[in-house]
Parts: structure tokens; C-alpha cells; sequence
């Protein structure tokens, strides 16, 4: 049985109006039961399958199977028994959530996507026991339906390399439960399935040369067996190195591999490589268009690949990645400026791309002509490249920029100026979004609110939270951010070279979705963009109120990256971009300014060689935003979501004044992480606000006593983990009041 000429990894699962998010979210507050539950998301399936066929994807196994309620991950790790939990639905969803009785599982990044996962928790010896019939389901409805799906499992290699701890001395168990679920697959007549092991891309805890041997004990014995299906094995997401020959020379029947701009940037000559490695018995499915971005694919390039390849007498054309990364389709779009509209492919643009490669120029002439008019017109469009900006980024000096005067000398300058007490007390930024913020900002995007009510509400909400942080005796207030929406979206769309969609929503774990804005073009800020807000805050109190910005590299991980610059061009640009509303923000009066970056550590590369590179560009345009700050400003930075303890230096070289880290969870562990280095003065979070719970004085006391083992007094700070807009006023108020109380009485104690 031959492979299918076009198809594609993965289809995005969330459904073109977020269906699965309101069943899910239904079933979780016991709107709808278990059966209604299944047969809403049943028929959701069976829709994108007839919406997928429809597209072209017609070809026996062209479709993979839609197989995640919460995750691919754990769907795999229950389905072969790596995690226990049967058929369960509500085991599922308390693996994924949590419970009255259980913690839920750790969540991480799923490779360098936005994208969450659940990480298995395993350990030696355990049991495993495959659970077919999860996959079997899927299996059977969809063939009631009349399609011939293709049945998905992250890799077992991949499956232990990504969980905690990887604990390999489970590989031959866990073989043997894969070699179960093929051979009941087999005995379904099923023809093809597909598996993952991107963990070929990346380096993690384990060694790449060592995953290479995992993969060959793995892979020989699951293809030894003759009760399998055939194997389509997938390496999305980069490009494999020292695993590589292996991944060729296994037998596995096909072979896809990941040949997108992001991994041809690393690897130029990938597609060489893989041909160069791959034995002749094993068909190549070429991942040209790419899964994770949004632009529109350059055919005649996509073209050249594949001759490259060597497979352009026999295609078979896939995406690098799953479609999961990127929305639906621009048909849900209607306010997008028509040009950049041409610009782009969502997921159903990109499927009829593969559908106008394997049919070749002749047969899909317009479709070639389509993409021949859209690269040319976007390579000269005023929208992408702008001469001024690029005229003031080249004047800029090259590698590192240093502010001046240097750390010690503005310190001293801002210890003066701002006369703060002993262990100042600031929040994140973001205070509670209320039901009433969100109605106002409904209502003002609907026309029901002019400007002028909108802003006279926001007013009147920043003033509220003046006087509330006033009267707990917090010593650096802020407005509340309540004009966000996101601080990611807010800065694109007020900045020149992004656009911002309806309805391009992009899962991030589970039922949770966002809408990442596109960089187009080169960035600049036409007007300001947070100063009004700031300096009314600032009028209402005595006491420095901290202006709040985004940082570049935290714009930039949110959003859709332009593929025609590097990386770092753009993040120059929203350096200038953002340095300029520094200094507007200063002229405003405004002393001490934020720029949150907690997506420092997202963007970090898969693979180490190419980290220092990456780090440099970062810290370089978070430098630049803070270049031209008077001495006087105190410049402070925000890191979340992650542990930073791995790019600590990369954190000190921000050369911000003050930054506040997440660090109540982990029990201020990160500060044993700090050396002479790390001169700035820091804030861990000392209360954990991701949780609902409101932490004790004591509590609070205590770990800022513990912080103080590794913090001299003069540089230490109080503050939360995070913002605050995802917590109610019934628990920021008595926690912000015991962060004042626990302060107070550890300085008393000093
Ligand atoms: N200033 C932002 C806020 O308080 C920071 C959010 C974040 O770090 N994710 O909401
Ligand atoms: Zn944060």
C-alpha cells in the first residue's frame, strides 16, 4: 500500500469556532455529560474529516486522525500505557487538571512551538499496559463515517525523552506495548500509522548521540515484528543531526522530515542531507510547507526543494509540522488589508498548496501564478520594508550596547531620587480584569462605547487601583493595565508592521487558545502608546507609579515571525520602537519603567550550538529599549513561566536595575542560581498567583527571611510571582496586605 502523495501532520484540533473548547470547558462545569461530551466532540471529528477530504486530502490514510481531547502527549502516554488511566474521561481530564485528591501533571513547552504538553511522570520499573482501544475508537467511527484515517502516537523515544524523569530502562517495556497497539491496529486492517520522534531535533536532557541508539533498539525490534501496520515516521520541528543515519537506515516505510524556512535557517543543506542518508527502500514525504507559520509558501522554491530531495519523480508533499500552530483558515478573516490577505496561508491555504505541488505547474497553474504574485509583491511592498526604520536600525552600533552610566553609578543616582524604604514593595502590573473592564472593552470595540466613555472608564478603574494600592502602602504602584487585552496583542496593534486577526486562534494546552498577532513588516511606533495611561496614573499619587512595556523578544515569541529577515532584525526594531516610548514615558514624568519579557527563555533554540547566538540578539535589543534611559529611571525587567536558573547570565547581562522573577513555587530556589554576576536588585515572587489561595503573613515572612540568606538587604524586593489579572479582588487585597505586613516585620527584624 502506497503512501499518500499529499498530506499533512496534524490538523488543528480546537475546531474552526472552538468547538472542542466550549465541549470541554461544558463538561468541566457539568453543563453537558460524559456521553453528550463525546458525541459533540465525535461530530467534531467527523466534520474536520469531511472539511479535510473536501480540501483534497482524499487519498486512503491522506488524513490523520483527530486523536487529543487535552494533548497529544498524554493521549499517547495513555494509550500505551505509560501513564495509567484506561479509558477513563475524568482520569484524563484529573491527569491534566488536577482534583480535590491529585496535583495535575507538570506542563511544559512542547519543542520551541507555544504549544503545552503534559509531562508523563514515570519511574523505573512501573507498569505498562497498552490501552488499544483508544486508538481503535477513532479507528471505527471515522470508518462509519467512510474515511480512512491515519491513527497518530508520539514516538516511544520521544515519549520517555520528554518525560520526568526520562527514565530509559523503561524502553523495552514500553516497545512491547507500542508492538501491541500496532498489532491491534493490524488486526483492524489498518494500513498505515503515523509516529512522531521529534525528539531526533533537539537537544535534551539526554544526549543526541544517545537518543540515535535509543531509536535503533526501539525502532528494530517495533519493525522486526510482521503485525504492523506500515510506519510513517515523523521528525517535525528541526532537523535531525547525529540520528540521522539511523533515522534512514531503519526500514521504516516512510519517512518524513521537517524542511521548513525555520529549519533550513540552521541546516542549508538538510535537504541534502536527508538524501543523502536515506535508504532507497524508504519513501521520503517532504514537510516543504510550513506547519508552525502563517505566510504563503513560495511554490517555485517548495519546487526546487524537492528536486533537491531527490523525490521529484515520486512526491509525496506533507507540512514540517502539524497544523495545530496555526488557525484554520483566512476565510474567517475579513478585516485584513487585502495585500497582506495575499501574503499568507492558514491551515487550509497551506493544504491546497500541497494539493498544487503534487499536481505540478502545469495542472496548477493559477495556483503557481498566485504564489509567484504574492512573493514579488510582498518582497517590494512599502508595508514590509520601510526605509526610515531600516535606515535608523543600520546607524545603530553593531553587537553589544552598554547603558550608561553603568549599574553602581545609576543605582546609587535612583536609591536617591526615589527614596524607597528597605525591601520595596511592587506588584507585576496587571491588576484583576474585572467582569466590568472587559465589558467596557467589548462594548467600545462594538461601537456601543465612544472613545471618549471608554477612556473616562479606564480613568476611572486606574484610579480605583491608585487608591487601593495607596491605602495598602505598596511603595511602586501601578495603573493595572486594564486597556489590555493581552500584552502581547495591545503593543501590535498600535504598532506599525503587525497585524492583528478576528479569529486566528491557535491552541496553547488544552482548551486554552490565543491569537498570536503577525509580524508583516519592518516595526515602528507611530504614536505613543502607554503614556497617557501611565502619567494619569502618575497624577493621582505621590509615590513613583512604574510605566509598563513588553519587551521585544516577548513581541516577538507571541507572534507570528516574519520568515523573509532573521530574527533579530525585527527584534532591533521593536528595541527602537520601544526605546522611543522610554523616552516619552520619561518626558511624561514617569521614573521607574517595566519591560516584561517572560518569554526570554521560549524563544531559546532546541539546539545548544545555537543558543549563544540567540541570546546575544535577545539581551541586545532588551538593551536597546533601556539604552537612552536617564541614570535616574530605574529600569526594571519581569521573567516568568519557566526556570530561568539555565540562562542566568543571559538574565544578569539584561543590565536591568530591578527584576522580579517567578520563584514562590519553587521556593525562592533560583536565587542559589545567582553569582557576582547578577548585579541587579531582584523580586522572586514571594506569592504564588496562579493559584487561587492567598498566602499567609508568616508565610510570605518566611520566604523573604530565606530570600535574605542569598539577597543582601539593599537589593531585595517584594512582589508577586506574576500579574494579577487572572485573580479577583477578594484575594489580591488580604494577600497585597500581608506582602506589606510580612515586610514590615521582617525589616523590623533586621
Ligand atoms: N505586566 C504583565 C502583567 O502584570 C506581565 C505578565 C506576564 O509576565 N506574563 O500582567
Ligand atoms: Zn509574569
Amino acid at each position: 500500500m502506497t503512501f499518500p502523495k499529499a498530506t499533512i501532520e496534524g490538523y488543528p484540533r480546537i475546531g474552526a469556532n472552538r468547538e472542542l473548547k466550549r465541549a470541554l470547558e461544558s463538561y468541566w462545569a457539568g453543563r453537558i455529560d460524559a456521553d453528550t461530551f463525546r458525541s459533540t466532540t465525535r461530530a467534531l471529528r467527523i466534520d474536520t474529516y469531511n472539511h479535510l477530504r473536501d480540501l483534497g486530502l482524499d487519498e486512503d490514510y491522506a488524513i490523520p486522525a483527530d486523536v487529543a481531547y487535552y494533548d497529544q502527549v498524554l493521549e499517547t502516554a495513555l494509550t500505551v500505557g505509560l501513564v495509567p488511566g484506561g479509558t477513563d474521561l475524568d482520569e484524563e481530564f484529573a491527569l491534566a487538571r488536577g482534583n480535590d485528591e491529585r496535583v495535575p501533571l507538570e506542563m511544559t513547552k512542547w519543542f520551541d512551538t507555544n504549544y503545552h504538553y503534559l509531562v508523563p511522570e514515570i519511574s523505573a520499573g512501573q507498569e505498562i499496559k497498552a490501552v488499544p482501544e483508544r486508538v481503535l475508537r477513532l479507528v471505527a467511527e471515522a470508518r462509519e463515517a467512510g474515511h480512512t484515517v491515519r491513527p497518530y502516537l508520539v514516538g516511544p523515544v520521544t515519549l520517555i525523552a520528554l518525560s520526568k524523569p526520562a527514565e530509559w530502562s523503561l524502553l523495552p517495556a514500553l516497545v512491547n506495548a507500542y508492538a501491541e497497539v500496532f498489532s491491534a491496529l493490524k488486526d483492524a486492517g489498518v494500513e498505515w500509522v503515523q509516529v512522531a520522534e521529534p525528539a531526533v531535533v533537539a537537544d535534551l536532557s539526554t544526549p543526541d548521540a544517545e537518543i540515535a541508539g535509543y531509536l535503533r533498539e526501539a525502532w528494530t525490534e517495533l519493525l522486526g515484528s510482521d503485525a504492523r501496520p506500515n510506519v510513517y515516521l515523523t521528525t517535525p520541528y528541526g532537523a535531525a543531526r547525529e540520528a540521522l543515519p539511523v533515522l534512514g537506515s531503519l526500514g521504516v516505510e516512510a519517512l518524513q522530515v521537517d524542511l521548513a524556512p525555520w529549519t533550513l535557517d540552521v541546516d542549508p543543506d538538510y535537504a541534502k542531507h536527508v538524501r543523502e542518508a536515506v535508504d532507497a527502500g524508504t519513501t521520503l514525504v517532504a514537510g516543504v510547507i510550513d506547519g508552525r507559520n502563517v505566510w504563503a509558501a513560495d511554490l517555485r522554491k517548495k519546487v526546487a526543494l524537492l528536486e533537491e530531495l531527490g523525490v521529484a519523480d515520486n512526491l509525496h508533499v506533507t507540512t514540517s509540522t502539524s497544523l495545530q500552530h496555526v488557525p484554520h483558515t483566512l476565510d474567517a478573516e475579513k478585516n485584513l488589508p487585502v495585500d497582506v490577505a495575499n501574503w499568507l496561508s492558514f491551515a487550509d491555504e497551506k493544504i491546497a498548496e500541497i494539493k498544487a505541488l503534487v499536481a505540478g505547474e502545469e495542472a496548477a497553474a493559477e495556483a503557481f501564478s498566485r504564489s509567484d504574485r504574492a512573493v514579488r509583491t510582498r518582497a517590494e511592498s512599502e508595508r514590509t520594508h520601510n526605509a526610515a526604520v531600516q535606515e535608523r536600525v543600520a546607524a545603530l552600533p553593531e553587537g553589544s550596547v552598554q547603558r550608561q552610566p553603568v549599574f553602581e553609578e545609576r543605582i546609587k543616582i535612583q536609591h536617591e531620587e526615589l527614596g524607597l524604604p528597605k525591601l520595596p514593595i511592587t506588584t507585576i502590573g496587571s491588576f484583576p480584569q474585572t467582569p466590568e473592564i472587559r465589558k467596557a472593552r467589548a462594548d467600545h470595540k462594538a461601537g456601543v462605547l465612544t472613545d471618549e466613555q471608554y477612556k473616562e472608564a479606564l480613568k476611572a478603574e486606574i484610579k480605583q487601583v491608585i487608591e487601593l494600592q495607596e491605602e495598602i502602602g505598596i511603595d511602586v504602584l501601578v495603573h493595572g493595565e486594564a486597556e489590555r487585552n493581552d500584552m502581547v496583542q495591545y503593543f501590535a496593534e498600535l504598532l506599525d508592521g503587525f497585524v492583528v486577526t478576528e479569529n486566528g486562534w491557535v491552541q496553547s494546552y488544552g482548551s486554552r487558545c490565543t491569537r498570536p498577532p503577525i509580524v508583516v513588516g519592518d516595526i515602528s511606533r507611530p504614536n505613543p502608546m502607554t503614556v497617557e495611561w501611565a502619567s494619569y496614573a502618575q497624577s493621582l499619587s505621590d509615590k513613583p507609579v512604574k510605566g509598563m512595556l513588553t519587551g521585544p523578544v516577548t513581541i516577538l515569541a507571541w507572534s507570528f515571525k516574519r520568515d523573509d529577515v532573521p530574527l533579530s532584525v525585527s527584534a532591533d526594531q521593536l528595541g527602537v520602537a520601544l526605546a522611543d516610548e522610554v523616552r516619552d514615558l520619561e518626558d511624561a514624568g514617569i521614573n521607574v519603567i517595566q519591560i516584561d519579557e517572560p518569554a526570554l527563555r521560549e524563544l531559546l533554540p532546541l539546539r545548544a550550538d545555537d543558543r549563544a547566538s540567540y541570546l546575544d540578539w535577545a539581551v541586545r535589543s532588551f538593551r536597546l529599549v533601556a539604552l537612552d534611559a536617564k541614570p535616574a529611571t530605574q529600569i526594571h525587567t519581569h521573567l516568568c513561566y519557566s526556570e530561568f536558573g539555565q540562562i542566568i547570565e543571559a538574565v544578569a547581562a539584561l543590565d536591568a536595575d530591578v527584576t522580579s522573577i517567578e520563584a514562590a513555587r519553587s521556593r525562592m530556589e533560583l536565587l542559589e542560581d545567582l553569582d557576582e554576576t547578577f548585579h541587579s536588585e531582584i523580586g522572586p515572587g514571594v506569592w504564588d498567583i496562579h493559584s487561587p489561595r492567598v498566602p499567609s503573613k508568616d508565610e510570605v515572612a518566611d520566604l523573604l527571611r530565606a530570600a535574605l540568606q542569598n539577597v543582601p538587604t539593599e537589593r531585595l524586593w517584594v512582589n508577586p510571582d506574576c500579574g494579577l489579572k487572572t485573580r479577583g479582588y477578594k484575594e489580591v487585597d488580604p494577600s497585597l496586605r500581608n506582602l506589606v505586613a510580612a515586610r514590615d516585620e521582617v525589616v523590623a527584624g533586621l
